[in-house]
């Protein structure tokens, strides 16, 4: 991921789509706030959710579904920040949608981690950061919380090279702790930033400074801070790599702001960074050939679809990363895998709480198209061309489940909407190619309930998830006379996914090793590329 490369059309160099990687509890929620607020789009913080996605509970959960609208808004949101214009994408933070969030970290060019002072390095945040490093993302860190006890500096910075095998290079760089902190150092800018602790949305004032021995030093920082202060930068300039922007878009330098969301401090600076270190928009993977952003031609492809979010009407929003070109409303087109022409007349925006007609969408930017279905994850829209974006993997459940409705009359509609919630990414459904019913796999056990919720609640359809004879599901893969020769002869283990693909289901990996090694020809995956 390198910017080494001609230079792009203003209007996609001003943008910055990423996304934002924490802990639940280390402030992603109201970091996103202040990002909101100093981006002009919502006049006072608390605005946009009270409560940080990853602590809900199931209740919470469908207490949101209910108010889609909301949880849509949040999906994708735009804002501009001085010359640039922002997209910052929602991660669903609990662990349970895992393949929600690795498919929506495949719509960013960056990510911001997030991380709490005082707790540095947490298991979710490790986890996402091995997403991201699959991708090559090139990472902002935010150490939040300094406000408040935190760990020394030297060991939060170790900890996240130590853990994260990352190198960590000091944007800015913090002074005093918990209740002496009063700000920061912009080591890129040499600027004092100091906190306002009474006023929590006011920016901080920040001190032009001439160097470390600038004697205006003294005036703002106590002396034995200053002394600390003198001290660690000194060591961090001989222990620390300095920021090389390259490294940092090929992912293996992370520039660490030290900051309080809460009290907007550090939040400015961060988002500076963004602006002027953050990628541009990035080449798309594709077959037969990858999307260049500038090229004149519109392409996109639907990494996200949202359903049922007016249950009266049916329709559905799929989200949209535009990879190339400047899409204008109105526009035609075609919709590679049905090889359809699509007029794409009311695609929308989101401008924090408020969901807008998108006039115009460029290279980078996240448009969301009502539907009644035909737009699905993984789809290609181009002007045309027949290209496949590439790299949208779907992973094999590891829970998987029975279902019955609970009126048998009713499995029909059954059918229905479990397809639709296939199609929406939230689960995997098999149809047995013996018996009847489906087994529903999905990659948390919260998800079931979910699910079972949303069934009764978007289609009046009580159900019941039981326990399933298999455990385990692999997409089987080989030439068309090996898988039917190896179909035949294990039809119990056999079925279809949503989109017609065979299937293997089993509860032992004794028969995943087995047929390794009876069926050379014949390859098991855990992972498939949706198209
Ligand atoms: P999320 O779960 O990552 O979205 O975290 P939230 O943004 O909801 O924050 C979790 C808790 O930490 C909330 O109670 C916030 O008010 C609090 N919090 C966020 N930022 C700061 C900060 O800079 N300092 C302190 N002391 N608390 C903060």
């Amino acid at each position: 991921m390198l910017d080494n490369r001609p230079e792009l059309p203003p209007e996609i160099a001003r943008r910055r789509t990423f996304a934002i990687i924490s802990h639940p509890d280390a402030g992603k929620t109201t970091l996103t706030e202040k990002f909101l607020l100093f981006g002009g789009a919502i006049q006072m913080a608390g605005q946009v959710r009270a409560k940080g996605e990853a602590r809900r509970t199931r209740s919470d959960f469908m207490a949101m579904e209910k108010d889609r609208g909301i949880s849509v808004s949040a999906s994708a949101m735009s804002f501009d920040f001085k010359e640039f214009r922002f997209n910052l994408v929602d991660t669903p933070g609990h662990s349970d949608f895992s393949e929600d969030t690795y498919r929506t970290l495949t719509a960013v060019d960056a990510a911001i981690m997030v991380i709490d002072g005082a707790k540095g390095v947490e298991s979710q945040t490790q986890k996402l950061f091995e997403v991201c490093r699959m991708r090559d993302l090139p990472i902002l860190t935010f150490c939040n919380k300094m406000d408040r006890e935190s760990r020394d500096t030297f060991e939060i910075i170790d900890e996240i090279q130590e853990n994260l095998a990352i190198d960590v290079t000091p944007a800015s760089w913090p002074i005093g702790v918990g209740r002496d902190f009063i700000g920061c150092y912009d080591i890129l800018r040499d600027r004092l930033e100091l906190m306002d602790r009474a006023d929590r949305n006011k920016v901080a004032e920040s001190i032009e400074i001439n160097g470390l021995d600038d004697p205006k030093l003294e005036q703002y920082v106590p002396e034995d801070q200053l002394n600390t202060l003198r001290e660690e930068l000194e060591m961090a300039r001989e222990l620390l790599p300095p920021l090389d922007r390259d490294a940092m878009l090929e992912g293996s330098l992370t520039p660490i702001w030290f900051g309080s969301a809460i009290n907007s401090f550090g939040v400015k600076e961060l988002m500076e960074g963004i602006a002027s270190y953050g990628p541009q928009p990035q080449i798309q993977s594709a077959e037969p050939r990858q999307i260049l952003p500038e090229e004149t031609k519109v392409s996109g492809f639907v990494f996200k679809v949202q359903a049922n979010m007016d249950p009266k009407h049916r329709d559905r929003v799929a989200f949209v990363r535009m990879a190339s070109g400047h899409f204008k409303r109105g526009m035609k087109l075609t919709h590679v895998r049905t090889k359809k022409p699509m007029a794409i007349s009311n695609p929308v925006m989101f401008l924090a709480s408020d969901r807008e007609l998108a006039e115009e969408a460029w290279a980078g930017d996240i448009m969301g198209i009502p539907n009644h279905g035909q737009l699905r994850i993984g789809d290609t829209l181009t002007e045309g061309e027949a290209l496949r974006v590439t790299g949208i993997p779907s992973f094999a459940p590891e829970l998987l489940q029975g279902v019955r409705a609970g009126d048998p009359l009713k499995s029909k509609h059954l059918e229905k909407a479990l397809m639709q919630f296939a199609e929406e990414g939230a689960a995997k459904v098999f149809k047995p190619s013996i018996g009847s019913g489906f087994i529903v796999g999905v990659v948390g056990a919260l998800q079931f309930e979910v699910l079972a919720s949303r069934i009764e609640l978007e289609y009046g359809l009580p159900v019941r998830f039981e326990a399933s004879q298999f455990t385990s599901a692999r997409w089987v893969k080989g030439d068309r006379q090996a898988v039917d020769k190896f179909v035949e002869s294990n039809k119990q283990h056999i079925s279809h996914d949503h989109d017609g693909d065979i299937v293997y289901l089993t509860r032992l990996q004794w028969d995943i090793d087995r047929v390794a090694r009876d069926y050379p020809d014949i390859t098991l995956t855990a992972t498939k590329e949706m198209m």
